[in-house]
């Protein structure tokens, strides 16, 4: 871990294994950090924040373009760790997470110039300005799915405002974290950025309850997001919680195309196991081209390379641990039970031959599904698809938004006047419309309902969740002094 600019056992001296799911063999130890380890991590943060807060802003910028230019020289070291510890395929996801990491560092770093306040005209004769000030120690909690990239994502803008921190990695997925820690430390002064390992009761639960800790950033699922918050509430500490999703893909019926049926597998994640919470897992297909776009569909799903991780032709990698292979399984299990449920394609794992040395998911459609299903209202974070008919645009759009998650959405159709009624009419943080794609650094990125609070990617999201604001107001009218 990193604690203080040194690596470092945790202090009980325990550790966690670290395993490759595409082959389910151990590929690394890692520290099981506790709350002593976390208190030593505060503390290193907390006495670095006094110098770091008044480096000048661009100065911390070009520090965060010195990482970015480091990173890029990494991307290939971070890419096989990410594949190896995740089961995400190399050239599909890992290596595209590994650069989207440095350019992450490198937005940020451009960035730093635009920490600025506002003058307020209260009055002629008083001044009123704020400024943008950092909140302090930030504690940032990760998952495993994207763990180099989100890891980025809270350490370069938390950073950039002038904040210091302590990450929790996720214990599937530590090693390309701490390997981009490896390379930020080299440019970092001490204790400005502290990077532990450990298990979500033990060390992340320290970090949510820290009293010194002033700010948490929290990804995740919904479940521990709301513990974060409750945690939090304790001390007022403020908290961005991005969680999870069921997000809706509605199909028009002008979009019985290819390249919306290509859409589609790609807003389903399925190269990354649909392991993201984003993944567009209900697909609304009008009742018009119900049968033939699903018939191109499954073709399509069913034409991806599963298979190592490590090897460049695979499209499709391995579901990161045993606990989520097994409830992805249960999903399938339940679907396959379900008397008004289709099986389109996939189904359950091999149970023999190379597939079954890894935790290797088909892609899977169920079809003639309805929204009340269990499969279509829980997130399942793996590769099953629910495909339900609609007939009319209210029809859709209430269907959509029956859901407690509101993080993404995507619409098919060549009439954008229609696509984007309905983009606006779905409750969700981020609508794409005719396209599927990941996040872009300056979007602003984030969920409504349940799916979470705060924005990630933007410079909105770097003000909003990593400064707070200061107003000095100014009397220019005092009296002149009493003569002498
Ligand atoms: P996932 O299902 O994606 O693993 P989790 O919400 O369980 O999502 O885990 C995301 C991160 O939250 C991981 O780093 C995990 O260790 C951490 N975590 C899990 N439980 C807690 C908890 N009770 N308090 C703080 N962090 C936790």
């Amino acid at each position: 871990m990193l604690i203080n600019g040194q690596w470092t056992d945790a202090l009980s001296g325990e550790t966690l294994d670290v395993e490759n799911p595409g082959r389910k063999t151990i590929v690394g130890t890692v520290p099981r950090g506790h709350g002593e380890d976390v208190d030593a991590a505060v503390n290193a943060a907390s006495k670095a924040f006094d110098a770091w807060r008044k480096v000048a802003p661009r100065d911390r910028g070009k520090i965060l373009l010195s990482i970015a230019t480091a990173l890029e020289q990494q991307v290939e070291p971070m890419a096989l760790a990410i594949a190896t510890e995740t089961g995400n395929a190399i050239r599909t996801q890992a290596r595209p997470e590994a650069g989207a990491a440095a350019d992450i560092f490198r937005f940020f770093g451009g960035l730093a110039s635009e920490l600025k306040g506002e003058q307020i005209p209260l009055n002629e004769n008083m001044l009123s300005y704020s400024r943008r000030e950092p909140i302090g120690v930030v504690g940032a909690i990760i998952p495993w799915n994207a763990p180099v990239l989100l890891a980025a994502l809270k350490i370069a803008p938390a950073l950039c405002a002038g904040n210091t921190m302590v990450l929790k990695t996720a214990e599937d997925a530590p090693l390309g974290v701490l390997l981009l820690a490896r390379v930020a430390q080299e440019f970092l002064p001490d204790g400005v950025l502290n990077v532990l390992t450990g298990l979500g009761h033990e060390c992340g639960a320290a970090i949510a309850e820290h009293p010194q800790i002033r700010k948490l950033s929290f990804t995740g699922s919904t479940s521990v997001g709301k513990s974060i918050m409750r945690a939090a509430s304790d001390r007022i500490a403020p908290v961005s919680l991005e969680l999870g999703g069921k997000s809706p893909s509605i199909v028009f019926p002008d979009a019985n195309e290819d390249w919306v049926v290509d859409g589609i597998v790609t807003a389903m994640r399925f190269t990354r196991q649909s392991q993201s919470c984003t993944a567009g897992s209900r697909l609304f297909l009008h009742e018009d081209i119900f049968e033939p776009f699903l018939e191109k569909l499954a073709g399509r799903a069913a034409a991806l390379k599963m298979g190592d991780p490590l090897d460049e032709a695979t499209d499709m990698g391995a579901i990161i641990n045993k606990k989520q292979f097994d409830k992805v399984c249960g999903y399938i299990d339940e679907g396959l039970a379900l008397p008004d449920a289709r099986l389109v394609t996939g189904g359950m794992p091999d149970t023999e031959g190379p597939l079954s040395e890894g935790y290797f998911s088909h892609p899977t459609i169920f079809a003639d599904g309805s929204n009340d299903w269990r499969l279509a209202r829980e997130e399942i974070f793996g590769p099953v698809l629910v495909a339900i008919k609609w007939r009319d645009e209210a029809e859709v759009i209430r269907m959509a938004n029956d859901s407690h998650y509101g993080l993404a959405a995507f619409v098919w159709s060549r009439d954008i006047g229609q696509a984007l009624r309905t983009a606006h009419q779905v409750e969700a943080g981020w609508v794409q419309v005719n396209q599927g794609i990941g996040q872009l650094p300056g979007q602003s990125y984030g969920g409504t309902k349940q799916s979470g609070i705060g924005r990630e990617y933007s410079l909105e999201s770097m003000l909003d969740s990593f400064t707070q604001k200061k107003s000095v107001t100014v009397n220019l009218d005092i009296p002149a002094p009493p003569a002498p």
